[in-house]
This record gives C-alpha cells, sequence and structure tokens, in this order.
C-alpha cells in the first residue's frame, strides 16, 4: 500500500509517494507562493501529486490516501486550513475538499508537528514508543503527542502546541500576547533576537552558537538559560503525560550534543517521577523527509 505525503510549509510544499514501511518513492519539492491567493496555490499543490503519481506509475487504485500536514492552527477534523501565521492569507482554506475533490482518495490533514511525531514512530527514533513527545525548536516551537500508541489531537488537532505554555513572565511579551512563553524565550528566533540584543548587531541562531562553542561569556549565559528552559518545558512535559522518551528536532537541534545533554540532565535532576527522570531525550531522525512521511503516515493509521 501507499498513500501520499504533501507537507504544506511557509517557504515550500514537498509532495511525496510513501510506502507502508515509511519508505519515500518519489519526492517533489515546490516553493510556497504566498503572493497568490491559496486556492491558487492548492491547484498548484493538486497539479503537484498528479505529477508524483505519474512519475512512479502508481495506478491511483493503490494508493490509500492523501495526508497533509500544514502550519497550525488549524481544524484537523473538518480539513480547514484556519489561520496560520506562517502561511499569511491562508484564512479558512477547507484544503482537505479541494484535493479530494480533485483525486477522490480520502484526505487527511493535520499539523505539522503531529505530523512530524507520525514519522518519527513509523519510522524514526520513537518506533517502540507508545508514550512520547515530539518536539520541533524551529522559527517556533511545536510538539506532537503520542499518548498511549495514540496520537493526541484534541478538539480541532491543535494538541501540543506547547511554544506558547509560559514558562518566564519575566522574558516579555510574546507574539501570542502572553508574556515569556517557551517560544519567546527558546525558538531559534527569540536566540537569535537574544543574541543580537547582547552583542549590539543583528546576528543569526547560527551566529549565536557559534559564539557560544567560542567560549563568549554573555553568549554561553545566554544559551545556558535557553537549554534551562528547554529542560523545564520538557518536564512539564514528561509531568502531564508520562513519557518515556521525548525526541527533539528542528533546525536548533542540529546544535547536538551541549542541547541534549543540558536537556537530560534537567530531566533527571526534576521530572517527578522514577520514569520520568529516565525519560530518554533524544534527536529527531528524519528530519528531511519527516514531514512527507508523516503526512503519508496520517492514512496508515486512520
Ligand atoms: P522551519 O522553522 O522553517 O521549520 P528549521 O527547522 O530549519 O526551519 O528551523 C529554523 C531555525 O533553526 C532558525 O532559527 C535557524 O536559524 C535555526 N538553525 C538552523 N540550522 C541551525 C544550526 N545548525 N544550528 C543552530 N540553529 C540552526
Ligand atoms: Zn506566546
Amino acid at each position: 500500500q501507499y498513500a501520499i505525503g504533501v507537507d504544506i510549509g511557509g517557504t515550500k510544499v514537498a509532495t511525496a509517494i510513501v510506502d507502508e514501511a515509511g519508505n519515500v518513492l518519489t519526492e517533489s519539492i515546490i516553493s510556497t507562493d504566498l503572493s497568490i491567493r491559496a486556492i491558487k496555490m492548492v491547484e498548484k499543490i493538486n497539479n503537484e501529486i498528479e505529477q508524483v503519481i505519474k512519475r512512479t506509475g502508481i495506478p491511483i487504485e493503490q494508493l490509500i490516501g492523501i495526508g497533509i500536514g500544514a502550519p497550525g492552527p488549524l481544524d484537523s477534523k473538518h480539513g480547514i486550513i484556519t489561520s496560520p501565521p506562517n502561511l499569511r492569507g491562508w484564512i479558512d482554506v477547507p484544503i482537505s475538499q479541494l484535493v479530494e475533490q480533485h483525486f477522490s482518495i480520502p484526505v487527511s490533514l493535520e499539523n505539522d508537528a503531529n505530523a512530524a511525531a507520525m514519522a518519527e514512530k513509523l519510522t524514526g527514533a520513537a518506533q517502540e514508543n507508545n508514550n512520547f513527545a515530539y518536539i520541533t525548536v524551529s522559527t517556533g516551537i511545536g510538539a506532537g503527542i503520542m499518548a498511549e500508541g495514540k496520537l493526541l489531537r484534541g478538539l480541532k488537532g491543535n494538541a501540543g502546541d506547547i511554544g506558547h505554555t509560559v514558562i518566564d513572565p519575566s522574558f516579555g511579551k510574546c507574539t501570542c500576547g502572553q508574556d515569556g512563553c517557551l517560544e519567546w524565550i527558546a525558538s531559534g528566533t527569540a536566540i537569535a533576537r537574544q543574541g543580537s540584543l547582547i552583542m549590539g548587531k543583528e546576528i543569526s541562531t547560527k551566529e549565536v552558537f557559534n559564539l557560544y562553542f567560542g567560549g563568549n561569556e554573555e553568549i554561553v549565559h545566554l544559551i545556558g538559560k535557553v537549554f534551562r528552559v528547554l529542560g523545564i518545558a520538557c518536564v512539564s512535559v514528561i509531568n502531564t503525560f508520562d513519557t518515556e522518551k521525548i525526541v527533539i528536532g528542528g533546525g536548533v537541534s542540529k546544535v547536538g550534543d551541549p542541547l541534549f545533554q543540558s536537556i537530560q540532565a534537567y530531566v533527571g535532576e526534576f521530572a517527578l517521577n522514577e520514569t520520568g527522570r529516565q525519560t530518554e531525550i533524544v534527536p529527531a531522525k528524519l528530519e528531511q523527509s519527516a514531514g512527507v512521511i508523516g503526512a503519508a503516515a496520517l492514512c496508515f493509521n486512520r
């Protein structure tokens, strides 16, 4: 059996045919054009899906569905992308309906962090785990929670948006209006913002980490705080969901060992129960294709 996975992001849309084991057969990438109407962009996506099907030559009867991962907030039950900050102008787009009309096969929609969690379960770092969280530390911070073997969706599929849980109000106002959200302190964007303030000039997240590895004292202090805050977030996730593993992906996780070691140490010290303190903090395995694999996985796990 095969499924189509579509990963819609703020900069690109990836489309792939994926088999049940999570192998990507053909993948195509187009850029997300936010200057055209969402409906037009969906037409382009439909066209891309068609091309990918043609290229593999798999008869449409052998496709069990089309899975779509997209930035939240969305309404996964009704297949509607509601108003994601990362897809400016996409207001109440009934994407599932628009794609389903075109292909007459079932379409599933989930937010991208949930889809990535499904991918890590299917063929990534959490294959043996039924209770785990996937956390992405990228432009923003989001999570997908797998509880008792099932993806936790909530009312409309937006469960797991831990980026806007308050960690420390002293860090000031987040884009969502609250003070001191996780994402406002520890996302890639937040790291660049605070690093730039310290250095007195605009620098990127990567440059902040270069200064960190070079031993710049103020930056080492900043990153120490960031890692601690990520540790706090993980302890909250562990204490709330009793997870056995936390998989961390996203651009910032590429920093590697120092990040994972700090979070693991914090969790070991502060998670409440024995299993919690032993929760493994591991890197995501599927960075590249997590989006499309997870989106396709939605069809295998309906
Ligand atoms: P997106 O948010 O679009 O999904 P990414 O997951 O790549 O994209 O996350 C982007 C963020 O990660 C940016 O803030 C970027 O600066 C940061 N980033 C990317 N690569 C690295 C790296 N090697 N080290 C530290 N930060 C990185
Ligand atoms: Zn917020």
